[in-house]
């Protein structure tokens, strides 16, 4: 059993999709809670989202990961820009109670000259203030490639946030296999070892979700630039044997390759296939 899936325009509604994801074979999806480039989200509809939590039960679909606006930086250093990333996140979190038991991952921020640390202490901050003990969703940070000032692109800095949260049952990690091969972590000759690495910084119970890419530069490039499944440098010995690790079962996969409707249906078909 695989769970896997891609990102989906929230346009047409929530139930929507999920009858998309059905139509393409998957069971699992993501979708970005506003527009990518910012402004303001879609208003929730009740019923809609009651309505897709059914479809998901139905469908013994997995878990769902919502994922944050690129525009949100917790920890940016220009005050207004940090004021409207608390106010994303805030906002993000009451929504996604509506699909309760499911996944919000976000990219943790850029720090912009302050520096990791400040970088660090500034998401924290902001989990801190709108993480509460009640919330029936599960919060993932995800694996950065360590692009201009990027925060997260080490299991050590991930690390370092969830520490200093204080509801960590409310705390997860996504793992991005473009964005840790981009990092510099070799999944190509040694994912064993980066599981460990991740177990022995982290812990893999806090591993909760996959971004599955392949990437079009080499290990250590931070680029962060996704290629299709098999036609980059990751390439699809390395992304099998990742997608069927005995510790990544029951996972969602997301599929964030730069493909068109036929191609993501093409490309879960060849991840279920891994299992037949
Ligand atoms: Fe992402
Ligand atoms: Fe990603
Ligand atoms: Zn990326």
């Amino acid at each position: 059993m695989v769970y896997i899936g891609c990102h989906l325009s929230v346009t047409k509604g929530y139930e929507a999709m999920g009858n998309v994801m059905k139509g393409f074979g998957g069971n699992t999806f993501a979708w970005f809670t506003r527009n990518p480039r910012g402004g303001k989200a879609k208003d929730i509809v009740d019923a809609d989202a009651a309505a897709l939590n059914e479809f998901v039960k139905t469908n013994n679909f997995g878990k769902l990961v919502a994922h944050g606006s690129y525009t949100m930086n917790l920890c940016a250093s220009k005050p207004e820009t940090r004021a409207n990333g608390l106010d994303m996140l805030k906002k993000d979190l009451e929504r996604m109670e509506y699909f309760s038991g499911n996944y919000y991952n976000f990219h943790p921020g850029s720090h912009v000259g302050q520096g990791i640390e400040k970088g660090i202490e500034l998401i924290a901050e902001a989990l801190n203030r709108y993480l509460t003990e009640d919330m029936n969703t599960v919060v993932l940070l995800e694996t950065m490639a360590g692009k201009g000032s990027e925060v997260g692109s080490t299991f050590e800095e991930l690390k370092e946030i969830i520490d200093r949260v204080t509801y960590k049952d409310k705390l997860g990690v996504c793992f991005d296999t473009c964005h840790t091969w981009d990092a510099g972590y070799d999944l190509v000759g040694d994912f064993d070892g980066v599981l460990t690495h991740f177990d022995n910084v982290i812990g893999l119970d806090r591993l909760k979700a996959v971004h599955l890419n392949d990437s079009k530069n080499e290990r250590g490039s931070h680029k962060d630039r996704h290629e299709k499944i098999g036609e980059g440098y990751i390439g699809l010995e390395a992304l099998k044997r990742i997608v069927t690790h005995p510790v990544l079962s029951d996972h969602p996969f997301i599929l964030e390759t730069p493909n068109d409707d036929e191609g993501y249906k093409k490309e879960i078909v060849m991840i279920k296939d891994f299992f037949a």
